[in-house]
């Protein structure tokens, strides 16, 4: 791959285009590029995903004592450079027009690719409060499998009313001592089981009407500010940490027109990870899967690369140099 032009039609064309440098996207990069084929990531920031965000990850096979999350992609992107992959950074794909090949559109041009990877993760919601980035990996999470553990013994809260919040505030009982449920309505909009669960923990009090104004503390978390709408009163609850599940947005706004997606924007796939569109895979975050960790991530990236091997293979785009089976 050399050069783009913007427009509709790609000056050159690579087989195999990846969509996010994230784990899923890097790692799908390391299984094409190893296996001979012409591959080209385009990240619409530096490589690294959310999980570049992290301190510390401690759950990845591998690393005993923990990695720093910037350090564990760093080594994913060294690898995949290794085996030959091209990576864009601040390329960012804003437009995707299927054909033959499918068309990428980003702010500098139109790539092409025979086959397409999309792993654009998700974007995690705040609620923007007071605190909440200054706090962001010091008692502020959005993934209590991720951080669960640092709460041993703790009095942690859990912001949100949906399934996520509430299956992560019955996760988080198992470390911490005290789980407060934040919800801003008068019940929870989880299902009946999760919620009959939740709400018969003893572990877990359950706020209502409660909407977090800040998130305090000096170097770390150490309380947060709650305003009760029912009785017009403002509490300063003492916690530990806060982990927050407001909302999450997929990144796949760009296939929408194109790709089948679920209520919440995530691409639908065969569980070989085949979108409706030949040729077009999706792996990671911005799939519908039911787990949002970077193992699983790594994962679905090598096997989306693996079957897009294949179709690139029976299309004779190219040969494989690496048996995948
Ligand atoms: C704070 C935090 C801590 C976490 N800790 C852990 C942990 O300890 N252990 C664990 O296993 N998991 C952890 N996770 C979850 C883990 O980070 C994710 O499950 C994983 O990163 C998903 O990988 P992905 O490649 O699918 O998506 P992402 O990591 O979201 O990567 C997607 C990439 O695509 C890029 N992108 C988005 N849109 C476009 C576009 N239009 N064009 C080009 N590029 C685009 C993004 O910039 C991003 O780099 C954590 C998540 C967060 C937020």
């Amino acid at each position: 791959m050399t050069g783009v032009t913007v427009g509709a039609e790609p000056v050159a064309t690579t087989d195999l285009l990846i969509l996010g440098g994230g784990p899923a996207g890097l790692t799908a990069a390391i299984y094409a590029a190893r296996a001979g084929v012409k591959t080209l990531v385009l990240e619409r920031q530096m490589t690294g995903g959310q999980i570049a965000t992290s301190e510390r990850v401690e759950n990845f096979p591998g690393f005993p004592d923990g990695v720093g999350g910037m350090e564990l992609l760093e080594l994913f992107k060294q690898q995949a450079l290794h085996f030959g992959a091209e990576i864009r950074e601040i390329e960012e794909a804003e437009d995707f027009v299927p054909g033959a090949p499918h068309r990428v559109v980003t702010g500098s041009g139109t790539y092409g690719g025979h086959a397409v990877i999309i792993a654009t993760g998700l974007d995690p919601q705040g609620l923007g409060c007071d605190g909440e980035d200054r706090f962001r990996g010091r008692g502020v999470s959005y993934c209590a499998t991720c951080d669960g553990a640092f709460f041993r013994d703790r009095t942690v809260a859990v912001v949100g009313g949906g399934n996520s919040a509430v299956e992560e505030a019955l996760f988080l009982t198992r470390f911490a001592r005290k789980v407060y449920l934040i919800h801003r309505r008068d019940k929870l909009r989880a299902d009946f089981v999760l919620q009959k669960r939740a709400l018969e923990n003893p572990k877990i009090e359950a706020l209502w009407t409660a909407q977090v104004r800040e998130v305090r503390g000096e170097d770390k978390v150490e309380a947060v500010l709650v305003d009760f709408a029912d009785r017009q009163e403002t509490r300063e609850i003492p916690v530990d940490g806060v982990f927050l599940y407001v909302g999450q947005r997929p990144n796949t706004g760009f296939v929408k027109e194109v790709l089948q997606m679920d209520q919440s924007g995530f691409i639908m796939t065969t569980h070989l990870l085949a979108t409706n569109l030949a040729g077009v895979y999706a792996a990671g975050d911005c799939r519908f899967n039911p787990m949002k960790q970077v193992v699983w991530a790594a994962a679905e990236g090598a096997l989306a690369a693996q079957q897009a091997g294949k179709y690139l293979e029976e299309a004779g785009v190219c040969r494989l140099d690496v048996e995948h089976d």
